[in-house]
């Protein structure tokens, strides 16, 4: 462990140093060259750029910068701290997307700028990294004349060949950048449109394999919903009530809660719908008993192909939703992926 003494020279250090390699580009965003790629003189230029595609690096700064750089497999790297590394120049082509696909045309690297953010799929990220993603992404798509709907992830265009659990080519085979298609997160990074849906599946050149990615791309999935709001939550409101759906299943089309006002300031032109539950006086449900005395009832349990987001719809990370197994009782706002498990029951109010 570092003294903060240390820590703090360490830092002036680092500062020092990306004054001395930042160089300003593209647009105005700051670039860093500490890592550039062995590989870039090799990489032949790119014909045309149609696509930004983002992805997540699923590891730590260090070994993610090292791993890129000697492999030539992005243009940028976004840190957590918001540093902007240059790894291949933008205009060569930098070995991203692998067996990938968009709209017909395979091997996505040779018509896209890949950026390559230091994090995980599904984990939110800090954000000076979102900042700094942000300002990126604008400067290269008002360079290539890119529209917000070509702004795309890895698990958009990524596909998988037959094997022996899929006969045919298929979608899913990587969830790279699956938060980058959240509603929430995109009007974080100033992105308001995103594909309406997948060009190859729809014209039968691939099989859609992965049902939650594809929920997530270009369904209601938004697990980051609740930290990046669609609008302010309204005052207060005395006590309850929330007025009841009439059914749980299946998941209602998008609508706006109606305890949710949007402020006419606020202008989106796909606002994503948040719901936001006002929790119940008395703390969290602790038991079963409680739930039931809270007036929540047992929708679904989780079990093999039956999936969360089958059992609750959009509403299954919602503060309201409520997941029991053995003794435990957990909010739908502290459930990912990892947390979800066989047998869980699924609790929302009546
Ligand atoms: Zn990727």
């Amino acid at each position: 462990m570092l003294g903060s003494g240390v820590r703090r020279t360490r830092a002036w250090a680092a500062l020092a140093l990306a004054a001395l390699v930042a160089s300003v580009s593209p647009g105005a965003v700051p670039v860093l060259n500490g890592y550039r790629s062995p590989r870039n003189p090799e990489r032949r230029i790119r014909a045309s750029t149609e696509l930004i595609v983002l992805h997540t690096t699923e590891a730590p700064a260090r070994s993610s910068l090292n791993k890129v750089s000697d492999r030539g497999e992005c243009h940028f790297c976004v840190t957590e701290s918001g540093q902007i590394f240059r790894i291949v120049d933008r205009d060569r082509e930098a070995f991203h997307s692998g067996r990938s696909m968009w709209n017909g045309r395979e091997d996505v690297d040779k018509f896209s700028v890949g950026i390559e953010c230091v994090g995980y799929h599904n984990k939110r990220m800090p954000d000076a990294q979102l900042n700094a993603i942000r300002d990126l992404v604008k400067d290269l798509k008002a360079m290539y004349r890119i529209p917000d709907e070509r702004v795309v992830c890895h698990s958009h265009v990524a596909y998988g060949a037959p094997n022996r659990w899929h006969k045919f080519k298929h979608r899913g085979r990587k969830r790279c950048g699956m938060l980058f298609a959240m509603p929430s997160v995109r009007r974080r990074l100033g992105l308001f449109r995103r594909p309406a849906f997948d060009p190859d599946t729809r014209a039968r050149r691939l099989r859609s394999a992965d049902e939650y990615l594809r929920q997530v791309l270009y369904g209601t999935v938004d697990t980051m919903a609740s930290l990046y709001p669609a609008v302010k939550a309204p005052a207060p409101q005395p006590a309850r009530p929330v007025p009841a759906p009439p059914t749980y299943a299946p998941p209602r089309p998008a609508q706006t809660s109606p305890t949710v006002q949007k402020p006419s300031a606020v202008v989106a032109p796909r606002p994503h719908p948040t719901i936001r539950a006002a929790p119940s006086s008395g703390g969290a449900p602790k038991s079963v008993e409680q739930l039931k005395a809270r007036g929540y009832v047992a929708v679904g349990t989780v079990s093999k192909g039956v999936t969360a987001v089958k059992i609750a719809g959009r509403r299954w990370k919602s503060p309201d939703t409520y997941y029991t197994i053995r003794d435990k009782v957990i909010p739908g706002n502290q459930i990912d992926d990892s947390r979800i498990e066989k047998g869980m029951r699924v609790w929302m109010k009546k």
